[in-house]
């Protein structure tokens, strides 16, 4: 029996549509700049460079019909939504669902502009709210979808990925041993942009249960 000096923190986990079990979360892997039309409004290159990879914290994940609550040390919040690919035995996908990576915008420029990492701007508390899995995955070109009270700020559809699933896996388990339990946020199509306290969002992706939430003071 062990003694702890601190107890393990509880394990975030994700529910799955139409079943009791849950997703228990090991890590956040995030695809950055991987739709052409966002790559070119982000000011970089949308020919097919290799994938870049940041990461969140596990315990960033925002679940269950929680509300994200707007960050501190930001004035620009942005909304991303992704395909989020839950990982099972070996890395293979068994769980598909709709995330929303969120980004301190301003943060995130002034780490470019200085070389700096991104861990402030993308790895930030309740950065990555998540809807349930489904352990049925959309078809390949289902739409992807972002409303803002109401108003769609983001459409597009999953095969405008520069690097679709299978590609990015491939690509990741070069640089990490992908295993069961972590998640994968696949990038985000064009139309990024700022989020207001009070603001209701919605994320969805054809196939997959919704993603919906108000931003908390
Ligand atoms: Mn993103």
């Amino acid at each position: 029996m062990t003694d702890w000096l601190i107890a393990p923190a509880p394990a975030p986990s994700l529910p799955i549509e139409g079943d009791n079990r849950r997703f228990a979360v090991r890590r956040i892997y995030c695809v950055g700049q991987n739709y052409a039309a966002h790559a070119r409004e982000m000011g970089a290159d949308a020919s097919k460079p290799d994938p870049f990879f940041f990461s969140k914290p596990a315990d960033a994940v925002v679940v269950d019909g929680r509300d994200p609550s707007y960050p501190p040390a930001t004035a620009n919040l942005h909304y991303e939504v992704e395909l989020v690919v839950a990982l099972g035995e070996g890395g293979k996908p068994v769980g598909w669902g709709v995330g929303v990576d969120l980004t301190r915008r301003d943060v995130q420029s002034a780490a470019k502009a200085a070389g700096r990492p991104w861990d402030a701007a993308k790895g930030f508390d309740q950065s990555a709210p998540c809807g349930a899995l489904s352990l049925t995955p959309p078809a390949a070109d289902a739409t992807i979808r972002l409303s803002v009270n109401g108003e769609v700020r983001q459409s597009g559809r999953l095969d405008d990925m520069i690097w679709d699933v299978e590609g990015v896996l491939g690509k990741a388990s070069g640089l990490w041993k992908l295993a069961a339990g972590d998640l994968v946020f696949t990038g985000t199509p064009e139309g990024v942009g700022p989020l207001q306290i009070g603001d209701a969002v919605e994320a969805v992706i054809e196939g997959l249960p919704p993603l919906r939430f108000v931003v908390q003071p």
